[in-house]
């Protein structure tokens, strides 16, 4: 048996308002003035001076604006990638993100592909980035995904939906304030949190778990619980605790996998563009056989925060279509393994699929 041994965010500012330190923090690794920093801004911020006006710019640094209307693309990174060296006179000092899973997820892909040669689709899997990224930066404006501590960066490309998971993904630093998920829409605050509630369920349920996943995984678990089914938190409590739980939960897959729900929900995403966070959501509520526990938790919460989430989104689907879901959900085989144990073949069919994907 060989070990995995994996990196972590060697930096990590935790506090509210800490976000008026980032000057302080990038200073020291401008490379010189032709280097710039690069912020990539979700664009909900957009005429928001209460945030963009404290984003330290000087020299040619750079704000570009991203929607998170749809998840990350490789398409969309090369470009990314084409604009930056096009713009400017050397390698950016810096690539900072700021935002949800989003924004996170394309900051970490756009330093990887500055450093690394041909398109990010080539680097959609295991191990496969050569050369180290420019460093890189995540700012967290929404919590749950707990992208802000992984070692993959989700992307959806030509042919799958899948994460450059290398040793030179995770964040060399990471900004944790509480204050800049203040006005994040209630319904979102609810999805992208139970995307950390689910990672928790999946781990600590999969056959994959391990006393350091489940530690983590069930300190998560725990502030998931207090945030979402609890009366007595003050908002920055609630942002704090979801803050620390995204962060917790992420830590705890680390050293084990997700499982149904975000198999299936992969498969959601890859053809109809259902994002993570609801995707798993209206995935969750029909798992009962898998996650009784979990479920039952989940239906709690839903009702507690009136959530009403969309029903009949498979309804008109072709088999074609269904085939396709099935197919994105089944290839990958790690969740399923780590929900089932290795005998899943035999009760994960195709027919199953199609069964559960009918009722979403
Ligand atoms: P998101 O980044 O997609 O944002 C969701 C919505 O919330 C957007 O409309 C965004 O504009 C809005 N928003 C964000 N911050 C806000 C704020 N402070 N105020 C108001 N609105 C705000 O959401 P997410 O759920 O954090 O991320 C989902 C993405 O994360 C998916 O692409 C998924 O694949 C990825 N993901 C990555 C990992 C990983 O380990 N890399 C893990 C899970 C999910
Ligand atoms: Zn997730």
């Amino acid at each position: 048996m060989s070990y995995k041994n994996f990196p972590m965010v060697p930096r990590v500012i935790f506090g509210r308002g800490s976000f008026n330190q980032l000057s302080d923090i990038l200073a020291p690794k401008r490379l010189n003035i032709n280097a710039p920093f690069i912020f990539l801004v979700d664009d909900v911020f957009k005429s928001n001076s209460w945030l963009t006006s404290r984003i330290p710019l000087s020299y040619d640094d750079k704000i570009i604006y991203i929607s998170a209307a749809e998840e990350p693309k490789t398409s969309q990174v090369d470009d990314l990638v084409e604009e930056i060296i096009l713009s400017n006179k050397e390698r950016p000092s810096g690539i900072i993100g700021i935002g949800g899973g989003t924004l996170l997820d394309l900051a970490k892909a756009v330093s990887i592909m500055l450093t690394n040669e041909g398109e990010a689709k080539d680097y959609q899997g295991w191990d496969l980035v050569k050369n180290k990224a420019i460093y890189h930066v995540g700012i967290p404006t929404i919590s749950g995904t707990g992208a802000e501590v992984s070692r993959t960066t989700v992307l959806t490309g030509p042919t799958r939906k899948l994460g450059i998971n290398s040793d030179y993904t995770p964040f060399d630093q990471v900004v944790l304030d509480s204050e800049l998920l203040k006005d994040v829409p209630n319904d979102q605050w609810f999805y992208t949190g139970m995307d950390c509630f689910i990672h928790c369920v999946e781990s600590l349920q999969g056959t994959y778990i391990n006393t350091f996943s489940q530690s983590y995984g069930e300190m998560a678990l725990s502030l998931c619980k207090e945030v979402f089914l609890e009366d007595n938190l003050t908002s920055k409590e609630s942002q704090e605790k979801l803050m620390m739980a995204s962060w917790h939960g992420g830590m705890s897959i680390v050293y084990s996998q997700v499982g149904v729900a975000h198999a299936m929900s992969y498969g959601l995403s890859y053809l109809l563009g259902t994002k993570h966070g609801i995707g798993n959501c209206i995935v969750f509520d029909h798992l009962e056989e898998f996650y009784p526990e979990g479920v039952k938790l989940f239906k709690q919460m839903k009702s507690k925060h009136n959530v009403v989430l969309p029903q009949g989104i498979c309804s008109k689907l072709s088999d074609k279509e269904f085939d396709t879901m099935i197919d994105i959900a089944l290839d990958l085989e790690p969740l399923w393994e780590n929900a089932l144990g290795k005998n899943w073949k035999k009760t994960i069919t195709r027919k199953k699929l199609k069964s559960l994907y009918i009722k979403m």
